[in-house]
């Protein structure tokens, strides 16, 4: 099979961006497509020398010689940040001639992220805050599927930009007027007339100039051919339970999150890929919602501590705690995973026993946990599967026999070499 689909079976976070670097490289490997989200996601690679890089728009092959990393049409696009993205990536790695952007990938405008913090600043007072990363994408989300976006590709020319914006402007200009100058104070908009007067303008046609040499007129067209060709790598952004119907609604992203999306959204046969989630060894979230593992004590912010749990796009400490196995096992479910890639193992390194969740009570979500024996070896250095120390691997298999799918690698540090596969069991 050809592709393969790349999904967090969390609330993102699960070093998904980790994994598709380590398995770009891999022999044959064309592409890697970026299918859902938009800026909201933050994916750090650390390459074999420690230097890392945090991409948000630009998918996770660009480290990899000869991949193509391309942004789907079914990506949402802040030009202002792919373009940061694509200056990190030459500083870092020179060439950026692989990176591209589907012409089609609806805009977020400085409106959608004006309306995101206004929302989230109103809701702050009565309580019903999702805890955004502020990126303007539920707002651009809506607007996409209500068709009142505007698509990269409009950027081209002065001319088609401004009869695209032409059409969906005064409605928001009326909407955003609506709000209270103390509203827009404590959303931390300093000029509202910027957004409301359209001031941007200028300065957005002249990044979307910038982005121009990256903009593919028909990306989806080439994955179909890159398929054909090779393998192709499908990354997901954000995490299963983050999906807006599958996920912890109302506290999820805007965007749908599973492996079918890809189906969907690039119209590929769901015959042509494989789905492998990932999952950290411990939970995490960023952002309101439900948590019913989470670890307020102090053993919780041991984990952020160790695991440097802190968000990659907003910098805010992620909430920790155990991991929680029923929440995996749907997430294997619902996107068809074929294996699961666990990360972070050795961020649980001295600490015993290790809790796991393997269910919840009948009529409320108080956790049934298990106890697992940890251990104190430092296992960052360890390659082979039968290195590593015997509760490790007792840690890994107890997973893998509660989500009905078999681990195919573990992730023991943030480099990429430091990852170790595993074989079956039979
Ligand atoms: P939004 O996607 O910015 O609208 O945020 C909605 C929810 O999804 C919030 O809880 C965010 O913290 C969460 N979220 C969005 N993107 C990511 C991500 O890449 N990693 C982890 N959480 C995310
Ligand atoms: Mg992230």
């Amino acid at each position: 099979m050809p592709g393969l689909v790349v999904v967090g079976t969390q609330w993102g976070d699960e070093g998904k961006g980790k994994v598709v670097d380590f398995l770009a490289g891999q022999k044959n490997v064309q592409a890697v497509v970026r299918f859902q989200g938009g800026p909201n996601a933050g994916h750090t690679l650390v390459g074999e020398d420690g230097r890392s890089l945090v991409l948000h728009q630009v998918a996770c092959g660009v480290l990899r010689p000869g991949v193509q990393s391309i942004t789907a049409g079914s990506t949402l696009v802040d030009p202002t940040v792919g373009l940061s993205d694509i200056a990190k990536v030459r500083s870092l790695a020179g060439n950026t001639s692989g990176i591209g952007f589907d012409a089609r990938c609806p805009l977020i405008l400085p409106y959608h992220v004006a309306l995101d913090h206004l929302r989230e600043a109103e809701a702050s007072e009565g309580g019903g805050k999702i805890g955004t990363t502020g990126r303007g994408i539920g707002p651009a989300t809506e607007d996409f599927f209500g068709r009142r976006s505007v698509p990269l590709g409009a950027l081209a020319s002065p001319d088609k930009f401004n009869a695209a914006l032409a059409r969906v402007l005064p409605e928001k200009q009326r909407l955003l007027r609506a709000y209270s100058d103390e509203l827009f104070g404590r959303a931390g908009i300093e000029c509202p007339d910027d957004i409301i007067g359209a001031r941007w303008l200028e300065e957005f046609l002249a990044r979307g100039t910038e982005l121009a040499p990256h903009i593919r007129s028909d990306a989806t067209k080439e994955i179909h051919d890159l398929l054909r060709r090779g393998l192709v790598i499908f990354e997901g952004a954000q995490g299963t339970h983050l999906d807006p119907i599958h996920g912890t609604w109302p506290y999820v992203t805007s965007q749908p999150c599973l492996s079918w999306w890809v189906s969907c959204a690039l119209g590929v046969n769901p015959s042509l890929y494989r789905v492998l989630g990932v999952a950290k060894a411990y939970t995490t979230r960023v952002g309101e919602g439900p948590f019913p593992t989470e670890l307020a004590e102090s053993l919780g912010e041991n984990l952020r501590t160790r695991g440097a749990e802190y968000g990659a796009t907003t910098g805010r400490p992620r909430r920790c705690g155990w991991l929680d196995l029923p929440m995996v096992k749907r997430a294997v479910a619902l996107n068809g995973c074929e294996s699961i890639a666990i990360t972070k193992l050795d961020v649980l390194t001295g600490i015993s026993p290790i809790r796991v969740c393997t269910g919840y009570g009948k009529f409320d979500a108080a956790c049934f946990y298990e106890d697992l024996s940890g251990w104190t070896e430092d296992i960052t250095g360890i390659r082979e599967w039968d290195n590593l120390p015997q509760n490790a691997r007792v840690y890994v298999r107890f997973i893998e026999e509660r989500v009905n799918a078999p681990v195919s690698m573990v992730s023991v540090g943030p480099r990429r070499d430091q990852m170790i596969y595993v074989p079956s069991f039979c």
